[in-house]
This record gives C-alpha cells, sequence and structure tokens, in this order.
C-alpha cells in the first residue's frame, strides 16, 4: 500500500482517489513524474517519435 496525494486539495489519502473531493491522487513520486514533467515529457517524446518515424520513412 502506497500513499497518495489528491492533485486538487493535495490531501494524502492510501485510496487512488481523493476521499474529499473524489479527484484522482497520485503518488508524490520523484519529480520527474510531476504532472508538469510528464507534460514536457510527453511533449517531447512525441516529436522525437514523429523524428523517428520520418528517418525511418526516409530510408
Ligand atoms: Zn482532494
Amino acid at each position: 500500500m502506497s500513499l497518495h496525494k489528491c492533485l486538487k486539495c493535495g490531501s494524502y489519502t492510501l485510496q487512488e482517489t481523493c476521499t474529499k473531493c473524489k479527484e484522482k491522487a497520485v503518488s508524490p513520486a520523484p519529480a520527474r513524474f510531476s504532472i508538469e514533467h510528464s507534460k514536457k515529457y510527453g511533449k517531447y517524446r512525441r516529436a522525437l517519435m514523429k523524428k523517428m518515424k520520418q528517418e525511418q520513412e526516409n530510408k
């Protein structure tokens, strides 16, 4: 069982859903898994995938 943190109100809960506001709660893991970082990484990964795909098509 792991501790989760509500994305909305910041409450800690053992559930994956906040018991207070019913919002999604996530494990406050390393910073690179934060919402902001995952957005940035997702963007970067999509760009990388696109580039890789283009390179494959050029062969
Ligand atoms: Zn909450």
